[in-house]
C-alpha cells in the first residue's frame, strides 16, 4: 500500500551495527518525517482500536516513543516496560534469553490487573524473545494479551513463531516485512 511504502522509505539500513553482520534498521528518518510518523501512529492506534486494548505496553526504548501517542490517539494508557533496574516502583520482573547471555525486563505491578486488555508495541520484532517475555509480564499481572503490533518483522529470525504460544490466539501485526 500507499502507506507501507511511506514507511519502507524513511527506514535506514546501517550495515554492521552494532555488530558486524548485522544489518541495523534504523527508524529514525521516519520520527523525523512527520507525515510517515502520522502514518505510523494512525495505523497503530486503528489496530489498538480493532484488538479493543484498554491498555498499551510500549518495550523500551523506541517502543516507548511509537508508543506513547498511539495510547494517545487510542484514548488508552501507556504503560513502560523498562530493562531492569529502572523503574522505581514494585516490579515485576522477566528474564528471557538472548543469543549470548540473557536479559531482564520489568513493568511496575500496580499499572496492570486482571480485566485488563493489553496490546504491545515496538519498532521491530527480531527474535521475538523481548516481546515474548513481555507477554508473559502481562498475564503474570492477570491481564490479557490483546495483541502485539510492530512496525517491522525481521521474518528470518523466527519471531513469529516464538511468540505464538505467549500469543494464546491474539494477533501479532506486523506493517512491514523483511
Ligand atoms: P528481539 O527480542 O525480538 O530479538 O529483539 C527485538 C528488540 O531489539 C526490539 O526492542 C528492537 O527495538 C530491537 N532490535 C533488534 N533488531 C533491530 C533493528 O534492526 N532495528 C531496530 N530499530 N531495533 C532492533
Amino acid at each position: 500500500t500507499d502507506i507501507q511504502e511511506l514507511l519502507l522509505s524513511r527506514i535506514r539500513d546501517v550495515a554492521d551495527y552494532p555488530e558486524p553482520g548485522v544489518m541495523f534498521k534504523d527508524i529514525t528518518p521516519l520520527l523525523a518525517d512527520p507525515q510517515a510518523f502520522t502514518a505510523l501512529t494512525d495505523t497503530l492506534s486503528q489496530l489498538a482500536v480493532r484488538n479493543g486494548a484498554t491498555k498499551i505496553v510500549g518495550l523500551e526504548a523506541r517502543g516507548f516513543i511509537l508508543g506513547a501517542p498511539v495510547a494517545v490517539r487510542a484514548g488508552v494508557g501507556f504503560i513502560p516496560v523498562r530493562k531492569a533496574g529502572k523503574l522505581p516502583g514494585a516490579t515485576l520482573s522477566q528474564a528471557y534469553d538472548l543469543e549470548y547471555g540473557s536479559a531482564e525486563i520489568e513493568v511496575h505491578a500496580e499499572d496492570l490487573a486482571a480485566g485488563d486488555r493489553v496490546m504491545v508495541i515496538d519498532d521491530v520484532l527480531a527474535t521475538g524473545g523481548t516481546a515474548e517475555a513481555s507477554l508473559q509480564l502481562v498475564r503474570r499481572a492477570g491481564a490479557d494479551v490483546a495483541g502485539v503490533a510492530v512496525l517491522m518483522e525481521l521474518g528470518f529470525l523466527g519471531g513469529r513463531a516464538r511468540l505464538e504460544p505467549a500469543l494464546g490466539g491474539a494477533p501479532l501485526d506486523a506493517l512491514l516485512q523483511v
